[in-house]
């Protein structure tokens, strides 16, 4: 009787695991819905639908031991000592809040503000764990120079095991300090180092089976603007599986504010962007936030070709996206970085609540195979990779549309009525539990974090 009571018991916990839709979800991604301003609750808008955004921490640990230009941080960062307590400390509160405010469903959180590895590995690791408990899925924000050895350490000294790991990889030509390039010239002169921190990871994995996902971001200022396709076309298949790239903007430390981007050049950089991908990136259909702060597109590499999953030509894709949309309506939870054939259950759970969901997908899955080619998908290894675009805004701008905001108007100037819209359509946030406010990264990097430096570098 008692091994059919354990297997009984086994596929109850099987059932429950993979249940593909959470009421609790479903409940927080409406509030983040209605919470939206009008006009970025298009028909492709994913915020409020499959994600409650984006979140990160602020004010945990601002030292970083690199000296870029330009730099987000702001000019006081470097002058506040590291203290564990305070880090680990701060970090719990903004998760709680964050937990209470977005709903504690596998919400990306980045574990940023300064160079994360100056942590040291023991209180990185106590610092994920932390983040894991309020149900986030942090990544760590690291400029990539560290030693194997690091990541070994992490994973001894994590309070409890740590079955994946997400890291985010600054690397560009803009950046100075790193050991053995301490002031690169070119983009292509940091392709060693790139592959170096990709190796790192498929060493740890052989080794001991943890799971990983690696992002690469690049800062855009006028010097590297045309390079990107070549990183692009260098990156592709190192192991990274999102290149992100921010266009430069005036915000953090003014005295490395040189070669910045003027604030009408994103399209210039998404169209740099396509061409190190060989082809257009139809970031339309899945929309985070508004489209002048974030472009988005979920694709895989097939040898060289790139495809991106949706494309706005068809209707078949565009029926697929909808369906995906209603099914994140429902409050379907689907991530599950270090379970992937957890998340394929769960989809395909979901799949199967609705026959229209079903058939849509099918269809999709069919024209996919046909725009690759069967023979092609068959004899290539299939590399995803994700396409971001995130185009923070001038620390001035920022300024006079938070005053607009607070005076609840439009300014009469479109550019500054533009940033008020965005702002209010972020969805890249850090929390402020003292005052009870999530608030967006421009607003936290542009006006706050140099009070907040100030009075970190007072205490310690
Ligand atoms: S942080 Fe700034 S650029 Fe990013 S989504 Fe928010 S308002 Fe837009």
């Amino acid at each position: 009787m008692r091994p059919l009571r354990k297997l009984l018991k086994h596929l109850r916990d099987w059932e429950k695991n993979t249940r593909p839709f959470k009421p609790e979800k479903a409940r927080m991604l409406k509030k983040r819905w209605d919470a939206l301003p009008d006009h970025v609750k298009t028909p492709f808008q994913m915020v409020g639908r499959n994600s409650t955004g984006c979140e990160g921490t602020q004010g945990v640990f601002p030292k970083c031991n690199f000296s870029c230009t330009p730099c987000y941080h702001s000019q006081n960062a470097n002058s506040v000592r590291i203290d564990r307590e305070h880090t680990l400390q701060a970090i719990e509160q903004q998760m709680q809040f964050l937990q209470s405010e977005r709903g504690g469903h596998f919400n990306y959180a980045q574990l940023i503000g300064g160079e994360v590895t100056l942590l040291g590995p023991k209180t990185h690791a106590e610092a994920l764990c932390i983040m894991q408990q309020h149900g986030r899925i942090p990544m760590s924000f690291t400029h990539g120079d560290f030693d194997y050895s690091y990541l070994q350490q992490l994973l001894a000294h994590s309070p409890t095991s740590l079955k994946h790991l997400s890291f985010a990889g600054h690397f560009d030509s803009t950046m100075r300090g790193r050991r053995g390039l301490n002031n690169p010239k070119s983009e292509v002169e940091l392709k060693p180092f790139r592959e170096k921190f990709c190796k790192l990871f498929q060493k740890l994995q052989r080794e001991t089976g943890i799971s990983y996902f690696l992002a690469h971001n690049m800062t855009i200022t006028r010097k590297n603007l045309d390079q990107v396709p070549e990183v692009i076309q260098q990156c592709r298949h190192m192991g990274f599986r999102m290149m992100a790239f921010q266009p430069s903007a005036a915000i953090g430390n003014p005295k490395r504010w040189q070669d910045n981007l003027s604030d009408n050049m994103a399209d210039m950089v998404w169209a740099l962007i396509e061409q190190g991908a060989g082809r257009s990136l139809p970031f339309q259909l899945m929309q985070s936030g508004d489209v002048r702060c974030n472009r988005t597109v979920w694709g895989v590499f097939i040898g060289d070709s790139y495809f991106p999953l949706f494309e706005t030509d068809s209707q078949t894709d565009i029926r697929a996206c909808q369906s995906f949309r209603e099914m994140g309506e429902h409050g379907m939870e689907l991530y599950r970085p270090d379970m992937p054939w957890l998340s394929g259950i769960v989809f395909l759970r979901a799949l199967l609540h609705r026959w229209e969901w079903f058939c849509s997908f099918a269809k999709w899955g069919g024209r996919f195979i046909h725009r690759v080619g069967f023979l092609k998908l068959l004899l290539n290894t299939i590399q995803p990779m994700t396409f971001v675009m995130h185009n923070f805004m001038d620390a001035e701008t920022v300024s006079e549309a938070m005053h607009w905001n607070e005076k609840q108007a439009w300014s009469p100037a479109p550019k500054i009525r533009a940033a008020q819209e965005r702002l209010k359509a972020c969805i890249y946030s850090m929390a402020h539990p003292e005052s009870k406010q999530l608030v967006p990264a421009c607003v936290q990097h542009g006006l706050l974090d140099f009070e907040i430096n100030e009075k970190l570098r007072r205490i310690f």
